[in-house]
């Protein structure tokens, strides 16, 4: 078994996105909406990564339920031709999140989820992809795994992860199939896939059972157990019959903050994947 190491490779593409951001001037918005510990946590990484490739942020705070300020700052922030990306950090709580992902501009559309970045998509003429999918994508290529042809078993189908990631694994020429909690019997879907990617949410649901040997794992949930986190896969029951598998930490997380300053850099040159 090997390891997907997305901590390594999120790391190594420091030196290579510092060159590339030295020669653009690149700023990035992150708002936050109200106080989550979760988001405080997740907002400091993405800032911490941006910043040691000489990626400029601002954030910005908007009271709970303050839908008319929110709206005022997107607004602001789409027309100031030196703000390059927009974040709009989930949850949102008293506002409705997608209804405010479609006002951003979706050239500055970092996490891809605005209706235009998510058409182009779904017609295979991709522009700006959401970050974690596009971390999936980067890392397995980075491993030489190749999607072609490959049986995909995607567990999972929100907005920001799972949908997206089926649909651009299909543009890759993998055949996929997508769970979700109504899936009766969902061991024969994994069981027969070359790759089992997990988006869930529930700690060690994937077992050794539920995979066939050489399998490859991606584990995208993220649990939190008695302070330490775990993902969605039983690690040590499937470790021994996978090929190759992302920890949980050190595996997508990271690369899915690489894939902010690499949408980044792809709205800045206008050039996408
Ligand atoms: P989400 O919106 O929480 O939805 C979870 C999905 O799992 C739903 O589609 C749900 O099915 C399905 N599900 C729930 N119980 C199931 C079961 N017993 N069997 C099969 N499917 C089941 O998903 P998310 O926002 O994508 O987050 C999923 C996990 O990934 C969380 O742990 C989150 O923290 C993590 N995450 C990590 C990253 C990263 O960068 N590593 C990024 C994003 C999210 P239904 O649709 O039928 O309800």
């Amino acid at each position: 078994m090997q390891l997907l190491d997305g901590k390594k490779y999120s790391d190594e593409l420091v030196s290579e996105y510092k060159k590339i951001v030295s020669d653009l001037d690149i700023l990035l918005s992150i708002i936050q909406v109200g106080n989550n510990i979760s988001s405080d946590i997740y907002i400091r990484n993405k800032i911490k990564y941006c910043e040691s490739v000489g990626v400029k942020v601002n954030l910005y705070h908007i009271d709970n339920g303050d839908e008319k300020s929110l709206k005022e700052l997107i607004n602001n922030l789409n027309n100031d031709s030196k703000v390059t990306g927009i974040i709009l950090q989930s949850p949102i709580p008293g506002i409705d999140f997608n209804k405010m992902v479609e006002l951003i501009d979706s050239s500055k559309d970092v996490d891809g989820l605005t209706k235009n970045n998510i058409y182009n998509l779904y017609i295979n003429n991709e522009t700006i992809i959401p970050c974690t999918v596009k971390g999936i994508i980067k890392l397995l290529e980075h491993y030489k795994i190749s999607l072609k042809g490959a049986n995909v078993c995607i567990i999972g189908r929100s907005n920001i992860v799972g949908k997206p990631l089926a649909l651009a694994l299909e543009n890759r020429d993998a055949t996929v199939t997508l769970c979700h909690s109504k899936t009766k019997d969902l061991h024969l879907y994994t069981k027969n896939a070359d790759i089992v990617i997990s988006a869930v949410g529930i700690p060690k649901l994937i077992t050794g059972d539920y995979v066939k040997n050489g399998v490859i794992c991606v584990d995208v949930g993220i649990n939190r157990i008695n302070n330490s986190l775990c993902g969605d896969f039983d690690y040590e029951s499937v470790k021994d019959k996978a090929l190759f598998i992302t920890p949980v930490p050190g595996g997508v997380g990271p690369m899915t903050v690489s894939m902010i300053v690499d949408n980044l850099i792809a709205m800045k040159k206008n050039s996408y994947i």
